[in-house]
């Protein structure tokens, strides 16, 4: 058996281990809530955030399964939700909500009401393109979970219209291809008063991705703030050295909390639940704000 040996910090306190991004079969992961648990419970994980896409409702499932399996992971109820920003989508993170409050509850219907009309426009489009019935086959594969692209992806790629779900969003539904369905997602404000609505805490998921000159983010960063927000995520998994120096050096300049997570989806290769993730020193961390 091996033993785990705690790090410690220089106040010679144990090291919590975090990963604040992570997503269930709620929205597009792979795994149950139980699964995810499991997995981060393995894992020695201290503190694990689901978050999924637009959708609260994988959070009492895991919350009563660490509960019954005895679990001494512990939870942080999330959320992404997808926003629109300057024809961009810029996914915001919730971490800490209150999944009872009522504004919250709201702007996730009206997400839902938005991935529906999009994945119907969606799958029109992919008619014309030659495949027939893929809203009832990305429905089934979505389950009660949030509908996203992924699910599109999926089915493309189940049928062997694509040989990887990379080449579904190339060809098919990424940003300006043919079965491209512009969403009509909330903006970066109302995401931000929602989730501070909760009691929560709002932090820009993973601000590499979004393929953005750094003026372009800077400008994103400075309306985050402008709309109260409070973090952003400067170590994922994915990132290099020198994406790991630029984001935590936006962090320090705008004075924002320090947030970190894999993103997981589903075990791979590349990255892992809880793997690699270490903020740096000079940043505050985000559960600085619950748990102090
Ligand atoms: P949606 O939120 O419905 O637009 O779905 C987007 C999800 O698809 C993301 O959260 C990713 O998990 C997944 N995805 C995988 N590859 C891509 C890609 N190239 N572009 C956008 N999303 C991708
Ligand atoms: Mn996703
Ligand atoms: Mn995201
Ligand atoms: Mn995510």
């Amino acid at each position: 058996m091996s033993t785990v040996v705690s790090e410690k910090n220089e106040h010679n306190s144990i090291v919590k281990r975090y990963d604040l991004h992570s997503h269930t079969r709620f929205s597009d992961g792979k795994l149950s809530p139980e699964q995810l648990i499991d997995r981060a419970t393995n894992f020695q994980l201290d503190v694990l955030a689901i978050t999924d896409h637009d959708t609260t409702n994988a959070l009492d499932i895991a919350k009563r399964y660490i509960q019954d399996s005895g679990s001494k992971l512990e939870l942080i109820n999330g959320i992404e939700f997808s926003t629109s920003w300057q024809n961009f989508e810029i996914h915001i993170v919730g971490l800490n909500i209150d999944t009872q409050n009522s504004a919250l509850q709201a702007l996730i219907t009206s997400q839902q009401v938005a991935r529906e009309t999009r994945a119907i426009g969606m799958s029109q489009k992919l008619a014309k393109c030659g495949f027939d019935n893929m809203l009832e086959q990305a429905k089934a594969l979505a389950g009660e979970g949030s509908i996203t692209r992924a699910h599109f992806a999926q089915v493309l790629l189940n049928q062997g219209s694509v040989t990887k779900m990379q080449s579904a969003f190339d060809k098919y539904i990424g940003k300006g291809k043919r079965a491209f369905v512009k969403p009509t997602w909330c903006d970066i404000t109302a995401a931000v008063k929602a989730i501070h609505q909760a009691g929560g805490v709002a932090v820009i998921a993973h601000p590499m991705r979004y393929d953005m000159t750094a003026k372009w983010l800077r400008r994103l960063i400075i309306d985050f703030k402008n709309a109260g927000g409070d973090a952003m995520e400067i170590v994922l998994p994915q990132m290099n050295p020198e994406q790991r120096r630029l984001m935590l050096s936006y962090c320090l300049e705008y004075e924002l909390y320090a947030s970190l997570g894999s993103d997981f989806h589903y075990p791979s290769k590349w990255s892992d639940l809880g793997r690699n993730l270490t903020l740096p020193d000079n940043c505050k961390p985000v559960w600085q704000l619950w748990e102090s």
